[in-house]
């Protein structure tokens, strides 16, 4: 591979074996994790393995906690799901944009820390339930995806039905 530091033809890794600059390249391991758009995320991971904490990742903006339950970050969905939930909650409608561009900055972050958290992990494991552990923390999950698109739908409705309660009450007593 050649690095785009210095321009020396170096061996595959995630560093320039010459000048010790990132390169575009996902490690054995990551590359077991991440599975899909591997180009991608390699170019992302460069950078953040240069020390940058932002970037900007569309899928994380648009698609949120369903874009992190597709890379299987469980906590981080759940996390966001209960901060849009409680934006709803308290109607602030107006500000969900806010965790929007968030997840979109950290998202890329975020799923390196991911990579190389569960890369570590899996590292730990019997060479004959390594496969098993990288399909179960790697990859992309449709099904999560899908059962975070239902909860959304799920937190919608209930707060569009207590507030179509609310209302209905208050012109009532109105
Ligand atoms: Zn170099």
């Amino acid at each position: 591979m050649r690095c785009p530091n210095c321009g020396a033809e170096s061996a595959d890794g995630v560093y320039c074996s010459n000048c010790g600059a990132p390169l575009p390249g996902l490690s054995e391991a990551e590359q077991q994790l991440v599975r899909k758009n591997e180009e991608y995320y390699a170019r992302r991971f460069a950078r953040l393995r240069g020390g940058r904490v932002l970037s900007w990742n569309w899928a994380a903006f648009l698609l949120g906690p369903i874009w992190l339950a597709y890379r299987k970050m469980t906590l981080w969905a759940l996390v966001s799901l209960f901060l849009f939930g409680a934006l709803f909650w308290f109607g602030l409608l107006w500000a969900l944009p806010l965790p929007m561009v968030l997840i979109g900055l950290l998202g890329n972050w975020a799923y390196y820390w991911y990579v190389r958290f569960w890369g570590r992990e899996c590292a730990t494991r019997p060479p004959e339930q390594l496969e098993r552990a990288f399909l179960r923390r790697g990859g992309v999950s449709l099904l999560h995806a899908a059962v975070t698109e239902v909860l959304i739908l799920v937190l919608w409705l209930c707060w569009w039905r207590f507030f179509s309660t609310a209302v209905t009450l208050f012109s009532f007593r109105g």
